[in-house]
């Protein structure tokens, strides 16, 4: 299994907006994947495969059945990961973020950031540290400890005087969080496995995928933490018949949560969303799922997520209407960064996006 892949693809700094980064790393991964790749002008990155049936000679278009376009099936796997931008650089060189995707600010006490003053080039980056406003623990009042701040209410500190903060830095750079990625256990935990794991489960699934007779169109899109936005305008001039969301879900099987408010349960294979709050999945297609992941004998599991959206429900609304089906891969901790997901979860989506391809 690539986990150097993923490494790569969870370490590449991308928030909406800014996925300049991580689209380069996706053409130089894609090369040779598709017969045609393309970036339209919001920035999504559109993969073409055009079908190579199992008789003929790979890259060749298929025979058409009498008539009978293939299928034409679009994959959206979204590059952007919740982050921050630079919002304001105070009179002692403190940055103030705006957020952009939702994290819960619990998980934002003393954490290293990132800042990204070249939208491009990594080693640009400066290393800071964010906390809230406010005292620390010694001479903070009672009532000041149980408080939640709000998001504005962070800083980041570069570590450097204000007149070089402002030289370096200005409104509108991503900043990120810094953190590690670790094997742990059965599982691998960093940041962005929220949606570095469909990037992943989208190129490994094609990979091991020599034919097929739907014409493929893999799109890697842009601006999804923020409502959905690149996936609507690649679905208006892809047309797919069908679409399938690739994403993330929640796994709360962890302390704390009752069972029936698990969404999904860690270990138990490739998630097939029934719904969330932006769509309900075509039943037809919740149905091939479970049935290839059976014949195949591939660990899935159904899922629905009561609140949260993917892909799926712009693609969904688009044109005149659209067949869509979420596959979602279980994550503990989900907008934290120790995200954390089992090794057979990601291996069961890869399986059962290749499988179903294969005869769709
Ligand atoms: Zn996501």
């Amino acid at each position: 299994m690539n986990l150097e892949l993923l490494e790569r693809l969870i370490q590449t700094a991308g928030i909406a907006g800014r996925e300049h980064r991580f689209r380069k790393l996706i053409l130089s991964e894609v090369k040779g994947l598709f017969d045609e790749v393309r970036v339209d002008p919001m920035g999504s990155v559109i993969g073409v495969r055009r079908p190579r049936p199992r008789n003929g000679p790979a890259k060749k278009a298929a025979k058409p059945k009498a008539g009978a376009k293939p299928t034409r099936v679009m994959l959206a796997a979204h590059m952007d990961q919740i982050g921050f931008m630079v919002r304001h650089i105070d009179e002692r060189g403190f940055i103030r973020v705006n957020p952009v995707g939702g994290f819960d600010t619990r998980n934002l006490f003393a954490r290293l950031a990132r800042v990204c003053p070249d939208v491009e080039d990594p080693s640009k980056d400066l290393l800071g540290v964010m906390n809230p406003a406010g005292k620390p623990i010694h001479i903070a009042s009672e009532a000041d400890k149980g408080k939640v701040p709000d998001i504005s209410e962070f800083a980041i500190d570069l570590g450097l005087p204000a007149e070089q903060v402002k030289k370096k830095v200005r409104i509108g750079d991503m900043a990120v969080l810094a953190t590690r990625f670790d094997r742990v256990g059965e599982t691998i935990v960093g940041q962005a496995m929220d949606n570095r794991i469909a990037a992943w489960v989208c190129i490994e699934s094609l990979r091991k995928l020599p034919h097929h007779d739907a014409e493929i169109h893999c799109v890697f899109t842009v601006q999804e933490e923020v409502g959905l936005r690149g996936a609507g305008t690649a679905s208006h001039s892809i047309e797919p018949d069908v679409a399938v969301s690739v994403d993330t879900t929640l796994a709360v099987d962890t302390p704390g949560v009752p069972d029936d408010q698990r969404v999904s349960k860690q270990g138990d294979g490739a998630g097939i969303l029934v719904m969330d709050s932006s769509m309900i999945s075509d039943l037809g297609l919740v149905e091939d799922f479970d049935r290839v992941a059976k014949e195949r004998k591939i660990k899935a599991q159904r899922t629905i997520l009561p609140r949260g959206g993917n892909d799926g429900g712009t693609i969904q609304v688009k044109n005149a209407g659209r067949r869509v089906v979420a596959l979602v891969c279980p994550v503990r901790y989900i907008h934290t960064v120790t995200e954390m997901a089992h090794l057979e979860d990601l291996t069961a989506c890869r399986d059962l996006l290749s499988a179903y391809l294969e005869q769709v």
